[in-house]
C-alpha cells in the first residue's frame, strides 16, 4: 500500500504554503474552533503567530452534532480566512465537509481538513486525492488505526501524496474526557507508515486544563505537530469554548514545547 513505510521508506514532508510538516521540525497548527468574525479570527491569528505557530486553523464549514447548532459562515469565512492569512502570512487550514462545497474551499484553503465525522465518506475523500492540496486527515472516532490508514490510501490511490494523520481521541467506555487520546497510535503509525501524524489535544481532552499536558506528551510520544484551539474570549466562543486555550496560555505552552522538542 502506498500509505506504508514499504512503499516509501523516507519520511513524508507536506508543504502546506511553504510551511514542512513531517521530517525533522514540529508544526504548530493553532486558531479558533469556527470563524465567528474578522476581528475574534484577526485577533487570534495575530496572537498565534506572535507565540510561533505556523499555520492557521479556522472552521467555515462546522459539522455539528445537532443540526440546530451553529453550523460556520461558509463563504464569509473562508474570505475572513484568506484575509487572516494575507495579515499574518501564515497559510490556513479550514475543513471541507462535501464534495459539493469542495471547488469553493479549493478557492481559499492552504490545507483541506477532513473531519472525523467524514474519515470514512470515500467519494470525499477520493475527490481530495484528485487534487495535489494538502489534506489534513482527522481519525474518525470509532476508527482503528488500521482504518485511518486505509482513508489515507484512498487520497494517495487518487495521486495526492500530500496527506497529514491527525490523532484526535477515540470513543472508549470511558467518558471522563470529551474523548480518549490514543497516544500510543502516534508512534505506531509512524513505523507503518511515512506520512507526518500529529495529534489534537483540543478535542481529545474537550478542556483547555488538559490541553497543554497533553501536547507536551504527544510531541514526547513523537508527534510532527499539533492542532490546537485557541480563542480571545473562550466564554463566549460559539463553539468548542470549554477546550479553547487564551493566547496568552497558548504562548506559555509554547515555551514548554520548545524545551520538550529541545530534548528529543
Ligand atoms: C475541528 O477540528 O474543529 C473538528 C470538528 O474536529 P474533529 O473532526 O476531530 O471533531
Ligand atoms: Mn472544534
Amino acid at each position: 500500500k502506498r500509505v506504508s513505510r514499504e512503499f516509501k521508506e523516507l519520511d513524508t514532508i507536506v508543504e502546506v504554503g511553504g510551511v514542512p510538516i513531517g521530517g525533522q521540525g514540529i508544526a504548530i497548527i493553532a486558531g479558533p474552533c469556527t470563524v465567528e468574525s474578522r476581528e475574534q479570527t484577526f485577533n487570534v491569528a495575530q496572537a498565534v503567530r506572535a507565540a510561533g505557530a505556523v499555520i492557521l486553523r479556522g472552521g467555515a464549514y462546522k459539522p455539528r452534532t445537532s443540526p440546530y447548532s451553529f453550523h460556520g459562515l461558509g463563504e464569509a469565512g473562508l474570505q475572513i480566512l484568506a484575509e487572516a492569512r494575507a495579515l499574518t502570512g501564515l497559510p490556513v487550514v479550514t475543513e471541507v465537509m462535501d464534495t459539493e462545497t469542495l471547488p469553493l474551499v479549493l478557492e481559499y484553503a492552504d490545507m483541506l481538513q477532513i473531519g472525523a465525522r467524514n474519515m470514512q465518506n470515500y467519494s470525499l475523500l477520493r475527490a481530495v486525492g484528485r487534487t495535489q492540496r494538502p489534506v489534513l486527515l482527522k481519525r474518525g472516532f470509532a476508527a482503528t488505526v488500521k482504518d485511518l490508514l486505509l482513508a489515507a490510501e484512498y487520497i494517495l490511490a487518487e495521486g495526492n501524496p500530500n496527506v497529514v494523520l491527525c490523532e484526535r481521541g477515540i470513543r472508549t467506555f470511558d467518558d471522563s474526557l470529551r474523548f480518549t487520546l490514543d497516544l500510543g497510535a502516534v508512534p505506531l503509525i509512524k513505523q507503518l507508515s511515512h506520512l507526518p501524524v500529529i495529534v489534537d489535544p483540543s478535542h481529545a481532552s474537550g478542556r483547555a486544563d488538559l490541553v497543554i499536558p497533553m501536547a507536551r506528551a504527544a510531541l514526547a510520544a513523537g508527534a510532527d505537530g499539533l492542532i490546537v484551539e485557541v480563542h480571545d474570549n473562550p466564554a463566549y466562543a460559539v463553539c468548542d469554548g470549554t477546550q479553547s486555550l487564551v493566547p496568552d496560555s497558548f504562548a506559555g505552552m509554547m515555551r514548554q514545547l520548545a524545551r520538550i522538542a529541545a530534548a528529543i
